[in-house]
């Protein structure tokens, strides 16, 4: 009988699967599924999973060879996290062993074992009870032995108090005077008492307890409505049902201070999941969750991945938030694929938001989530008062108007805080000559360069190109290089010269490179008046409660984007950052600077809130037959040249014509799917290369993806794909 191969998913960017022979000596069997294996590719060497134990009809076929090694002692990826990850393999259209290399953590796609996490302590033994004071005064063994005596300690903690603890505790070891015990977890006990729920928070938290099983809830409420009360509440019930809890927060939401809100009020250890982390980090809070110890899991992005062997609640925080989208590799949606994942857990999933995403409004329309509302501000807070400035033929200074300034020169002078809010980094968008008209633009993207540094340096805020800003104009000679408009920095030099009795510090991302760095900041401003001047990093996450005037500069250019998404990112941005203001006792206030004071967008906003504003935003889209009434893929391509990057796409477009046109006809009349011409990115021209992109839209799901699975190979095999870098973006968010 013929050998059985294993059918293996690998981490290389074709659209199949590869079959080895067993490693030598070794009968494959079915219990191989899941398992990580070691085998020859090219003249590399590969770590993929086991997708599938096949028997050969006749003889294996010739030239196969065989894998290296199996890794895994039992199935490492399996259940529940490894089918829905097939699920995404399957509706982003990409490679299996692409899905699975982007979902484990680095050292466990490269093969490592999963990390130990078993935390481990020392004590002494009853002989180095009795005989330590024979240990030489003063040396790290003796300290250490004395430490001990007082009974047994963590290695963390002898780490954090001693260098080269190792070493010492080994001498101890050897002469039989120190034993190694595994640690017994005892879980940190909850310090914070939670606050009596208000009804509304009552009625959402009895709703989440009361589901069995899958459900998917959107909590939409204000901010500072109590929404992370509702989710602790729901989280503690999850908890006391042995279960385990997964939360995703979006990239700038997860601070030191959220986690230990977490921490002080479920009495649980959280498992925080982050950028920040190094790789061997993140593979211990992979592994804890997969063994079941991690019961808490709080991460961005990424988090998503996380095995839940015992799940029971999945919760979504600010669901509409544009990094849970993942923009290159592996284009998955985290909130999706939550979605997905709460379903074939059976589990509640719980989207919050003050602002939600009109696709999840449209869910709630449709029946499909369960709406939950909190309609006021928790505690005593009162909702701030928005107030639109017309700043047409004003004079402004660094883009602020003179009543702006005067409202801040009240505030700090009544002890308040202020936040002024600028989507745009830097000193000045653009460098301009005022004699000829010449700006400065980056090399690589045709795009204008930002000034820094007051002017001295220019930074490409789409490639990373920095240069030294010229000393005259390299058109006319001039030395009237002006920079144009206005960015955080501008701002901030602005208002540090006019209020210089009080600390005016700038937080964006070029002031907090560390995930800590801001906490550092705020720290240092703590309660006392100042002025804040930032970014979106500052719309959410830091409690700033003495936050009583919030400022927003620079709102017109989202008016008037052609994006079709602006509006409703505009909306979104533009009341959570109102939201930072009056979170306690003292009334908050917001002013929004315009030049389009009569928008009805700004006036649905003040007028009936966020859900007047979706409300005939909905409408529009559903008008001009956009998401969330149609589907979107887009394929992108890039190239050294535009005509290349375009006759990809041309090509791919017959390739999904001809696909299109094999359909059967009752699915292709009553489910039609648009191709759209090839056309230039928004952005046609990045980091040096030309890119290009194809729209396909669709009123239904089904008949885009089988397109796309009819088509995609035939593409992949197109002269053309291999002169043009290329990808494909199911749901796009970002159409460019
Ligand atoms: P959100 O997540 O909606 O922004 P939070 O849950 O952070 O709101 O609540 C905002 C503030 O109100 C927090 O300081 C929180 O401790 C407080 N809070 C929440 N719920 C209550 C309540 N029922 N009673 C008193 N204070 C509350
Ligand atoms: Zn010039
Ligand atoms: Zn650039």
């Amino acid at each position: 009988m013929p050998p059985a191969l294993l059918r293996v998913a690998l981490p290389v960017p074709l659209p199949r699967m590869f079959d080895y022979l067993p490693p030598p000596e070794r009968m494959p069997a079915s219990d191989d599924i899941g398992r990580r294996v070691r085998v020859p590719f090219g003249t590399r060497e590969l770590v993929g999973i086991v997708m599938d134990v096949v028997s050969p009809v006749s003889d294996a076929p010739p030239g196969l060879r065989p894998a290296l090694e199996i890794l895994d002692a039992a199935p490492l990826l399996d259940g529940e996290l490894a089918e829905s990850l097939q699920w995404l393999a399957r509706y982003t259209h990409e490679p299996p062993g692409e899905v699975f290399a982007t979902a484990l953590p680095t050292s466990i796609r490269h093969g490592d074992a999963l990390p130990d996490t078993q935390a481990w302590s020392w004590q002494l033994t009853a002989e180095g009870a009795a005989r330590r004071a024979q240990l030489r005064q003063g040396s790290r063994p003796c300290q250490i032995a004395e430490w001990l005596a007082a009974g047994p300690a963590a290695e963390d903690t002898l780490a954090a108090r001693m260098e080269k603890w190792r070493e010492a505790v080994r001498g101890l070891h050897k002469r039989g005077f120190a034993e190694r015990v595994a640690t017994v977890a005892t879980a940190p006990s909850a310090t914070a008492a939670a606050p009596l729920l208000n009804p509304e928070q009552q009625t959402a938290v009895d709703a989440l307890v009361a589901t069995d099983g899958f459900a998917p809830f959107l909590l939409e409420g204000i901010t500072g409505s109590g929404k992370t009360e509702v989710y602790l509440h729901a989280i503690a019930h999850c908890l006391a049902r042995g279960r385990q809890a997964l939360v995703l927060v979006p990239e700038i939401g997860l601070t030191p201070q959220m986690l230990a809100r977490f921490r002080t009020r479920l009495g649980a250890t959280v498992h925080a999941l982050h950028s920040g982390l190094n790789d061997a980090e993140r593979a211990r809070v992979w592994a804890a969750a997969r063994r079941g110890e991690a019961r808490v899991i709080v991460g961005t992005r990424s988090a998503v991945f996380t095995p839940l062997p015992e799940a029971g609640l999945i919760v979504i925080d600010e669901e509409h938030d544009g990094s849970y989208k993942q923009q290159d590799g592996i284009r998955y949606h985290a909130r999706d694929f939550a979605l997905v994942r709460g379903k074939a857990l059976a589990v509640p999933v719980v989207m919050g938001s003050a602002t939600p995403s009109l696709e999840s409004l449209h869910n709630v329309r449709q029946g499909r989530y369960r709406h939950l509302r909190l309609r006021m501000r928790a505690g005593d807070a009162l909702p701030p008062r928005v107030r639109i400035l017309d700043v047409r033929k004003r004079p402004l200074q660094a883009g602020l108007a003179p009543e702006t300034l005067d409202a801040i020169g009240r505030a700090v002078a009544t002890g308040g805080q202020v936040l002024v809010f600028k989507n745009r980094r830097g000193y000045a968008p653009v460098l301009m000559c005022h004699d000829c008209g010449w700006n400065a633009q980056c090399p690589r993207c045709d795009t204008p360069l930002t000034v820094h540094d007051n002017g001295r340096r220019l930074l490409c805020h789409h490639c990373g190109h920095r240069q030294q800003a010229p000393e005259a104009c390299p058109d006319c000679e001039s030395l009237a290089l002006q920079p144009q408009g206005v960015g955080t920095e501008r701002l901030e030099e602005l208002l540090a010269r006019h209020f210089d009795t009080v600390p005016v510090l700038r937080i964006d991302r070029g002031t907090t490179q560390r995930r800590d760095g801001l906490a550092k900041l705020l720290d240092r401003i703590g309660e006392q008046p100042g002025i804040l001047v930032g970014t979106q990093i500052l719309a959410k996450g830091h409690d700033l409660p003495n936050l009583t005037l919030v400022v927003v500069v620079g709102i017109d250019e989202g008016l008037f984007s052609s994006d079709f998404r602006a509006h409703e990112k505009l909306a979104q941005q533009l009341l959570q950052v109102a939201g930072r203001a009056g979170r306690s006792q003292r009334p908050g206030e917001v002013w929004w600077q315009t030049h389009h004071p009569d928008h009805p967008l700004l006036h649905q906003l003040i007028g009936g809130g966020y859900p007047a504003f979706a409300g005939s935003e909905l409408a529009q889209r559903q008008a001009a037959g956009f998401p969330p009434f149609s589907h979107l893929a887009l394929l992108r391509a890039e190239a050294r040249d535009m005509d290349t990057a375009q006759a990809f796409l041309r090509a791919a477009r017959q390739a999904l014509e001809t696909s299109l046109a094999s359909m059967p006809a009752g699915c292709r009349d009553e489910n039609p799917v648009t191709i759209y011409d090839p056309i230039p990115a928004p952005m046609p021209k990045r980091a040096g290369l030309y890119r290009a992109q194809l729209l396909l839209s669709a009123a239904q799901r089904p008949p885009l993806h089988s397109l796309l699975d009819m088509a995609l190979l035939p593409i992949h095999a197109l002269p053309q794909a291999r002169k043009a870098r290329w990808s494909l973006d199911i749901d796009p968010v970002d159409l460019y």
